[in-house]
């Protein structure tokens, strides 16, 4: 079969990847793919928000089945457009996905269907979330209701705080449309836990748990980053805390998404909080997660293009999902300034003496059989092993044989 997969970082790597390991698929192509994701699959420049010149591609080149990785195409109903030409496509509808694409949708989804989040206020008018703002207790969480790449949330411990996010999402409107309508919620406190799980709207199954490090230092200081590293399982996340998610959480929102009449297939990413009271939602991805995918994937042993076929013909419960009994660990390379300003188009050199690791190409370019820097987060290497420790030491030694200018990692990663 042919496959197209849509997105350009190291989660859409580790997916091709994968896809290439099924004895089912003859060709993959990849919008707009990278330097490492060029070297198995065909990649193809069009904008990932082009559905109209996506489907056409697909329609033009005998795709088969097409795999989304981004959220924006998600949003944007590109699942819809496919289905209507019909065409074979994974990944939730536009009205599915609100449940990444509006933070209060989501909101007033869980209230009615009693399931364990943050209380909340919505506001659409300025004036009246300021005087709400005046009238509570800190500290709290202002948020934006849609997309914001990561950052439309603002934690406040005083009124001024509060207002000076406020005025950033509904005066300065620095996320257009998205601050529209603003949440307000109360703080929780806890570990967080990332839960992906597959599902086809009636059955769910949870992937392998997964702990993700945000900050650029080690010691998880300094700014957010779209993420420095990643393992899984996540270690301080048993089958016992899972069994209780899957009840209170998953189940009941794909229950109540199809109350409402949405059917929810694809993966469902929970962003939750572990508090004194038990797990609550922070929020829902649509979508594979990214790092969390670069050790998730490596980790399952079922073809995934099997689990993706029965979800999109909802029978995800006839396919028995297995996993390997490792630890994976992932350490990400990133340009030097990054989260901030960085340069790019440095060669990346030594990638023939690795060995017995993942290497996840996230921002790369590939030209006359060269690769070159083109992003914030560079490459990502996944290693699997019996213990962490194991996973560590491949992943860290095998990193450390590629070079380019201003290569930075974290040297924690996997410490537990
Ligand atoms: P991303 O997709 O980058 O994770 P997002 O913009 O979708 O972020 P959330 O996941 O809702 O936003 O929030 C981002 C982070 O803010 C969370 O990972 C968490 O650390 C913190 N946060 C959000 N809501 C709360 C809350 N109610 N209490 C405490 N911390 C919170």
């Amino acid at each position: 079969m042919n496959v197209l997969v849509i997105g350009g970082g190291g989660r859409e790597h580790a997916i091709v990847k994968k896809i290439n390991e099924s004895k089912k698929v003859k060709k993959i192509y990849c919008v707009p793919g990278n330097g490492g994701i060029s070297d198995i699959a065909e990649c193809v420049d069009i904008n990932v928000s082009d559905v109209d010149k996506l489907k056409r591609f697909a329609l033009d080149n005998n795709i088969d089945l097409t795999v989304v990785g981004p959220e924006v195409p998600l949003m944007k109903g590109i699942v819809d457009e496919f289905e209507n030409s019909g065409l074979r496509i994974f990944g939730p509808k536009r009205d599915a996905a609100a449940i990444e694409g509006s933070k209060y949708f989501t909101k007033l989804l869980l209230h009615k269907y009693n399931i364990p989040t943050a209380r909340f206020k919505a506001f659409d008018r300025y004036d009246a979330a300021l005087n709400f703002l005046k009238d509570i207790w800190y500290p709290v969480v202002i948020k934006a209701d849609g997309l914001a790449q990561g950052k439309g949330v603002f934690l406040a411990d005083n009124f001024k705080d509060a207002k000076e996010s406020l005025d950033i999402l509904m005066k300065e409107k620095r996320f257009g449309s998205s601050g529209d309508t603003v949440i307000i919620e109360e703080m929780l406190f806890g570990k967080e836990v990332s839960v992906l799980a597959f599902t086809d709207g009636n059955t769910i199954v949870p992937m392998v748990s997964a702990m993700d490090y945000k900050r650029i230092y080690d010691g998880d200081k300094g700014p957010n980053t779209g993420g420095m590293g990643n393992i899984a399982p996540n270690p301080y996340f048993d089958d016992k805390m899972l069994d209780v998610v899957v009840k209170t959480i998953l189940k009941p929102v794909i229950d109540s998404l199809k109350k409402e009449g949405i059917l929810y297939k694809g993966v469902l990413y929970a962003g939750l909080i572990l508090t004194k009271d038990g797990p609550k939602v922070l929020e829902f991805n649509a979508r594979f997660g990214d790092p969390e995918t670069q050790v998730v994937l490596p980790l399952l042993k079922t073809d995934i293009v099997d689990i993706i076929e029965a979800i999109i013909d909802e029978k995800l419960n006839t396919v028995k999902i297995e996993w390997k009994d490792k630890k994976a660990v992932c350490v990400v390379a990133s340009s030097e300034g990054y989260p901030g300003e960085y340069k790019t188009g440095f060669d990346i050199t030594g990638f023939e003496d690795v060995d017995g690791v993942f290497v996840y190409h996230a921002g790369t370019t590939k030209s006359n059989g060269k690769y070159k820097t083109s992003g914030g987060r560079v490459l990502e290497v996944t290693a699997l092993g019996d213990t962490y420790d194991d996973a560590r030491r491949k992943a860290y030694n095998e990193l450390k044989k590629i070079h380019f200018d201003g290569m930075y990692f974290r040297n924690d990663i996997g410490i537990v």
